[in-house]
């Protein structure tokens, strides 16, 4: 028998929740982490249909790219469809679990390192590397009212961890956090300061060098293209019902750089990056301009940009776990249609 959190776990080793970007809302969004695993469906878009198709299927876990709650949820009344899904996952008591940014800013078993293969890119890496992160382990005395958490989270920790209460005078508390390098002074000083005792806390290096980690990737196609063959590559390969794209600049492609879902904002990166193509999604009019005769900017939709991470997905949990099914969603929840 498999627990959930065990499931959890190894998901959590591909694509570690601390990479998540600060907007995000991955992890566990329903159910509890004791239940045991009866089968997983995997999706992109966590919807209603998706959680009926997970019940008539027998999966009472579904993991999902996108979080199906991304904001605060203040009643369950089945006004929306976010509210309606949920009610549906915890009537049917399926968990639901989101491996989003996170699994962006992974280079291994990533949202990037599948498209890159689907196009065929080599020579790949991260587009924009994550700053190097540091994890603290520390004994603090804390004074109950919340003050500590706030400090650190104002000195740059991310995800800060409370983990084990002690009682007695002052109050101890266990805290695991991460931070970015440039957050390092402002960590110590809070630490010297609620240390329970001199050296209380260690900081050390997080074990994943951060070239792996961050958004976006570029990579080389193995033989020059034109152009139009590689727009067309890319609509074969991406399944794309449509590529919008900015003026073609007469050169041929080599150089790829692509970002799954919204990746506008690392088109200065691929510039830099030399990319001669910038595969993304969700590009607005006034966005295309940005291309300014620098680059080919591709929008071939975010569904169509992502839809392999749910292959990935299935393939990186059958990895692991042979004594349960592990079903890919067959709802299309792609809510674009092409006329
Ligand atoms: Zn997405």
């Amino acid at each position: 028998m498999t627990q959930l959190r065990q499931l959890i776990r190894h998901l959590e080793q591909v694509a570690p929740p601390v990479y998540q970007e600060s907007y995000d809302n991955a992890g566990l969004i329903t159910g509890n982490p004791d239940q045991e695993v009866t089968g997983v469906l995997v999706c992109l878009d966590s919807t209603e249909a998706v959680i009926r198709e997970a019940a008539a299927e027998g999966c009472n876990v579904v993991v999902a790219h996108h979080p199906i709650i991304f904001k605060g949820l203040k009643r369950l009344t089945g006004q929306t469809y976010v509210e309606r899904t949920v009610i549906e996952a915890i009537r049917h008591g399926i968990a639901v679990y989101a491996i989003h940014t996170n699994l962006d800013n992974v280079y291994h078993q990533g949202v990037n390192s599948r498209i890159a293969e689907k196009l065929g890119l080599i020579n790949t890496r991260i587009l924009a590397p994550k700053k190097e992160l540091f994890k603290l382990n520390a004994v603090l005395s804390e004074n109950g009212n919340g003050a500590l958490q706030e400090m650190l989270a104002q000195a740059g920790a991310v995800n800060a961890g409370f983990l084990n209460h002690y009682s007695g005078e002052p109050q101890l508390t266990r805290v695991e956090a991460y931070f970015e390098k440039a957050a390092l002074r402002n960590i110590s000083s809070v630490l010297e300061q609620y240390a329970a005792a001199p050296g209380s806390w260690d900081i050390h290096p997080v074990d994943t060098p951060s070239p792996m980690i961050g958004s976006g990737m570029v990579g080389e196609l193995a033989a020059e293209m034109s152009e139009n063959d590689f727009l067309a590559h890319l609509k074969t390969r991406m399944l794309a019902g449509c590529v919008r794209h900015t003026k073609l600049l007469d050169k041929p492609v080599k150089r790829v750089a692509v970002c799954g879902g919204s990746g506008g904002f690392l088109l200065g990166s691929a510039i830099a990056g030399g990319a001669d193509f910038f595969v993304t999604a969700d590009y607005k009019y006034h966005e295309f301009f940005d291309a300014d005769g620098k680059i080919v900017i591709a929008d071939i939709g975010h569904y169509e940009s992502e839809q392999f991470t749910i292959e990935l997905l299935g393939e990186i949990i059958r990895r692991n776990f042979s004594n349960f099914a592990v079903r890919l969603t067959k709802t299309i929840t792609n809510p674009v249609f092409y006329f």
